[in-house]
């Protein structure tokens, strides 16, 4: 529980979401200053820095550019930021998926410059946040950073979305899947949310967190099928907007929970490391509402939901086999690896999680199987 009854919510300066909007981005720049260091994902990096080289070519502001190597960890960041102040730069650009952009908001806060955030595809909910998650350069978990600012401006081409691969969107459906339930838990328990040193939800993030879901049950299936084939639709670019805006707004806010929790437990499995963040995390909605025995509408409304958008509601579409083993492994590393689970409004113990995880798995097949029927 919260100490004190103060409330709080923070956000990006600005939120800019469009098709075409990249070519717009010396405009965005320019208000921040001259000098330009953009930090670009490896495999788009030769498409988009030639696209923006020739941009920033035709204008008053400098460009420079960096290929980032993949891994958001200490030495990458340290290269970075000694790239940025060899340039003098006036403004970070980060563009990528959302380890890139972790890298960039760590190297503007070091060298305390204005951020601008570019994602380039809607699987996560990074872009918004003041949080960076940060690795080992072999890939191991070390740790979240707070920033003292969120972006100054998160900048999303709708024509990049559409292009990412339509895995990354049903992930970032997964993602956003968690928010509004998380929320919901971190309100009934009255936890601390991510905003600074952490302080109670404003209204203004549960009713986020709720527009995030009320977006996905009447748009997703939509979008999907319209990314399927390519197009952008209303339906599209609201979808991009709840797993872009709404649930990085929602998560800040107003708290993970044991979705989330679940989500870190599976990363123990090996074989989950192939399934994405996203998809870890569905997983771990339907966990949840299994712990807080959630009335059957809402969990049959969940796991059709899932069955629909393509995102796993049973242990063996992670790859995961059911074994005491595996499951006592998640259930351990849920409860006493990570503070998250502990956000839910009752006691947590390794039963609770176990007894619910083989619980939601076999709800997972029964689903599966009369749909099949
Ligand atoms: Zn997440």
């Amino acid at each position: 529980m919260v100490e004190a009854t103060t409330r709080a919510f923070g956000s990006p300066s600005k939120y800019i979401q469009g098709p075409g909007e990249f070519n717009n981005l010396e405009v965005y720049t320019k208000s921040f200053g001259k000098i330009v260091f953009a930090l670009i994902d490896g495999f788009l990096y030769d498409a988009l820095n030639k696209d923006l080289r020739a941009i920033y070519d035709s204008s008053e502001s400098d460009y420079h550019a960096e290929k980032f190597q993949g891994e958001c960890c200490q030495p990458e960041v340290d290269r970075l930021t000694a790239k940025a102040n060899e340039y003098s730069a006036d403004v970070i650009v980060g563009i990528g998926g959302g380890k890139t952009i972790d890298t960039a908001k760590i190297v503007a806060s070091s060298l305390n410059l204005p951020l601008v955030i570019v994602p380039t595809s809607a699987s996560t909910d990074a872009p918004t946040s003041a949080m960076s998650v940060i690795y080992t350069e072999s890939g191991e978990h070390r740790g979240t950073i707070r920033h003292k600012r969120n972006p100054d401006l998160v900048l999303v081409d709708t024509n990049i979305i559409t292009k990412a691969p339509l895995r990354l969107f049903i992930s970032g459906m997964g993602d956003a899947l968690a928010t509004y339930f998380e929320a919901r838990a971190n309100e009934a328990s009255d936890s601390a949310n991510f905003v600074g040193k952490g302080y109670r939800r404003c209204k203004a993030g549960m009713a986020i967190a709720k527009m995030c879901y009320d977006i996905l049950l009447q748009d997703g299936l939509k979008a999907k099928l319209a990314l399927k084939r390519g197009v952008c639709t209303e339906a599209v670019e609201n979808v991009i907007e709840a797993n872009t805006l709404l649930s990085g707004l929602g998560f800040e806010n107003t708290g993970c929970a044991a979705a989330h929790g679940i989500h870190a437990g599976l990363t123990e499995i090996a074989a989950t490391h192939k399934y994405l963040h996203g998809e870890k995390v569905a997983f771990g909605v339907i966990c949840q509402l299994v712990m807080e025995n959630a009335p059957p509408e809402e969990l049959e409304t969940i796991i059709r939901f899932c069955m629909q958008v393509g995102l796993p509601t049973t242990l063996a579409q992670l790859d995961v086999e059911a074994t005491e083993e595996n499951i006592r492994t998640i259930a351990h590393k849920v409860v006493a690896g990570n503070p998250l689970v502990h956000a839910e409004p009752f006691k947590i113990t390794e039963d609770v999680v176990y007894n619910a995880i083989i619980a939601a798995d076999e709800l997972g097949k029964y689903y599966q199987g009369r749909e099949a029927k």
